[in-house]
């Protein structure tokens, strides 16, 4: 349908998993992707690929933890192309630890990715969105920022704030015309998530809890993620989609 069809879109964190998805969905959609990820390889190999099947896309390797890299990129996209339209902040880590135990390091590099990485480029691409005059900025939290989960507690902790700076930004980001909404997924079956997911006794316990009974797909992000890039969600500002089936209405 080429629902973004010439379409400047931004996903970080796109070399695996949900990001890379969203990509591949958004350059079939007709936009053109910058795609980037901490991972060079991946990003060349993915690059590559779209390349291959004529999809606009520009690759390249951005640590969204280290401000010059940031700044690299939005220079390149100022360079070639004035404005964006449309940014996934999706890079994201976890750091899976009982929380007695869990270590400065690890803490420091869970908040310098899953939060300073996203309020980096949220603020360091706002001139750029402006000068869309229709930008749509999605952040990418998750059922964790809302509910508790034994060994998830810091990392709900930094998703529990982009939940909060999804609306803040919407308030001050809408009379821009840039909205900014926020996706909450559940457990999507992606390289973060495999380890655990192959513990049967909690996928089952997990798979108990789900209504729609199943583990969601990066693809059932990449779909949201569509919508709320698209102008079929023009009106939609400072909301949070869960992408969990059903999971967090269930108690
Ligand atoms: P993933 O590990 O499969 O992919 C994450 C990608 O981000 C990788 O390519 C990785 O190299 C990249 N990355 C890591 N650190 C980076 C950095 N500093 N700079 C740039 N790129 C970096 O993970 P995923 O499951 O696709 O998760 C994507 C996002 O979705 C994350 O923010 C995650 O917290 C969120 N999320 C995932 C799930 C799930 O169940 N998989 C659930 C809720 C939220």
């Amino acid at each position: 349908m080429q629902r973004l069809k010439d379409r400047i879109a931004l996903v970080t964190g796109s070399g695996a998993g949900i990001g890379r998805a969203v990509a591949k969905l958004f350059a079939e959609e007709g936009a053109h992707v910058y795609l980037t990820d901490i991972d060079g390889e991946a990003v060349t190999k993915a690059a590559e690929e779209h390349s291959a099947k004529g999809h606009a896309v520009t690759g390249m390797t951005v640590d969204v933890s280290k401000g010059q890299d940031v700044t690299a990129l939005m220079r390149a996209i100022e360079q070639q192309h004035r404005r964006l339209d449309v940014v996934v902040n999706n890079a994201g880590i976890n750091v899976r630890s009982d929380f007695r135990n869990m270590s400065d390091a690890d803490w420091v590099r869970l908040r310098e990715v899953n939060l300073d990485g996203i309020i980096r480029i949220a603020r360091d691409a706002f001139p750029l969105l402006k000068a869309s005059g229709r930008a749509s900025l999605i952040n990418m939290a998750s059922i964790m920022g809302h509910r508790g989960m034994r060994t998830l507690a810091a990392y709900g902790a930094t998703k529990g704030a982009i939940s909060a700076l999804t609306r803040g930004l919407a308030v001050e980001f809408g009379p821009y015309n840039i909205r900014v909404n926020a996706l909450a997924p559940g457990f999507i079956e992606t390289a973060l998530t495999e380890r655990v997911l192959r513990v049967k006794a909690f996928s089952d316990a997990l798979l108990e809890q789900t209504p729609l009974n199943r583990f969601g797909t990066a693809e059932d992000v990449a779909m949201a993620a569509l919508f709320l890039a698209s102008d079929e969600s023009a009106f939609i500002t400072g909301a949070e989609i869960a992408v969990d089936g059903g999971m967090a209405a269930a108690l």
